[in-house]
């Protein structure tokens, strides 16, 4: 066989067992590593010593501005592609460097050299809509070769491209379907599935506990009459960054329940426990300035002040909770009690005889 048809079978052989890979590939929802994986397994399928993943962060006039976004290079051979370094490109005059990053920038497809120095030498467009973060370039350096690059290698990385594109939408899909878009937080789907998550080991072990909370913003409808919508989904954002800061391990999880309803989980938690937590958290959201914008958005030097309402319920050998919904219920009745008595407070649910 001659040498260059070996390779092509290599090739072909990594791509069979890329797909195999793509098909259990379960990227994290995690936005900083949801490039790593698919850029490892394109590095090591493609054999390149370096790839890297630019974002086309804007074109201005003749000005091509690049982004790193995520850089595999083990052996540390490229120390100019540092993550977050941003690139000025002339699109009319090409920088000799970054000719191959122009030249699949201006052709939306792919580009190659292999001249050492110059960039990486494969370069291809990605191409992912606006809310998925726009267009990307994939590149890939084979540092220690001496050959050209080979028609079957250009060709590889159209598929790499066509993959990466997948990939990426196939993770931000993900992480959409879990992920409240305001607030960061876990949806309320997803959310639910962790109180299931605690009732299935509950039902394993009997002797273990764990505890919800529910928190309303009080009075919130009066934020955004008199400050504005915007100024609402803010206070919601903050709100959300507050309870997520202050949850005490990765078992704990806070999700946006409904517009401003937070449902937390506590594991391994009792009563008096969750009561000291919550009762902290509740302190925290009354004792924080949130800032104030100006109808167009733009911060002034104001702050507001709000306050919140929980109800607690804990799920014990004692408490008799058939599913979620009857915890959730529990739950939602102590909150209920919070807001009568006057909000700004918590309320544990206590089962009536
Ligand atoms: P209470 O103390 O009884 O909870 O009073 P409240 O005003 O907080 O409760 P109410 O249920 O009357 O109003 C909730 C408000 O939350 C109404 C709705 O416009 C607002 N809201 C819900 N989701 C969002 C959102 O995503 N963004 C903004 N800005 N407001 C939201
Ligand atoms: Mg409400
Ligand atoms: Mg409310």
């Amino acid at each position: 066989m001659k040498k260059h048809e070996s390779d092509a079978k290599t090739v072909l052989k990594q791509l069979g067992k890329l797909s195999k890979f793509l098909a259990d590939l379960e990227v994290g929802a995690d936005n900083d590593h949801c490039f790593d994986v698919p850029l490892d397994i394109i590095r090591k399928t493609m054999m390149f010593d370096v790839s890297v993943l630019y974002k086309v962060s804007n074109v201005i006039e003749n000005r091509l501005i690049l982004e790193v976004v995520k850089v595999l290079d083990p052996n540390r051979l490229r120390l100019d592609l540092t993550e977050g370094r941003k690139l000025r490109l002339f699109l009319d005059n090409r920088d000799k460097r970054f000719i191959n990053e122009v030249a699949a920038f201006s052709d939306k497809r792919e580009s190659h050299i292999n001249v050492p120095g110059m960039g990486c030498d494969i370069m291809g467009y990605v191409y992912l809509p606006d809310s998925f973060g726009g267009a990307y370039l994939f590149g890939g350096d084979f540092c220690g070769k001496e050959s050209s690059i080979k028609d079957y290698e250009v060709s590889g990385v159209q598929i790499m491209c066509n993959f990466l594109s997948a990939i990426l939408l196939k993770t931000r899909f993900e992480h959409q379907a879990e992920y409240d878009n305001l607030t960061g937080l876990f949806n309320s789907a997803k959310i639910k599935g962790q109180l299931d998550i605690q009732l299935k080991r509950f039902e394993r072990k009997q002797e273990s506990v764990a505890s919800i909370a529910i928190g309303d913003i009080d009075f919130f409808k009066k934020v955004n009459d008199t400050y504005g919508h915007i100024q609402g989904d803010l206070v919601l954002k903050q709100v959300g960054r507050i309870l997520s800061d202050s949850m005490r391990s990765v078992f704990d999880v806070a999700g946006r329940y409904g517009g401003e309803e937070f449902l937390l989980v506590f594991d391994e938690t009792n009563q008096s426990q969750a009561q000291k937590i919550v009762e902290r958290l509740r302190k925290t959201i009354e004792t924080t300035r949130f800032p104030r914008i100006d109808k167009t958005g733009i911060l002034e030097n104001k702050y507001l002040n709000i306050s919140m309402s929980f109800g607690i319920a804990v799920l014990d050998k004692q408490s008799d909770i058939q599913n979620t919904t009857d915890w959730i219920a529990r739950a939602d009745t102590a909150l209920y009690q919070s807001k009568q008595n006057g909000r700004n407070q918590n309320s544990i649910f206590v089962k009536e005889n």
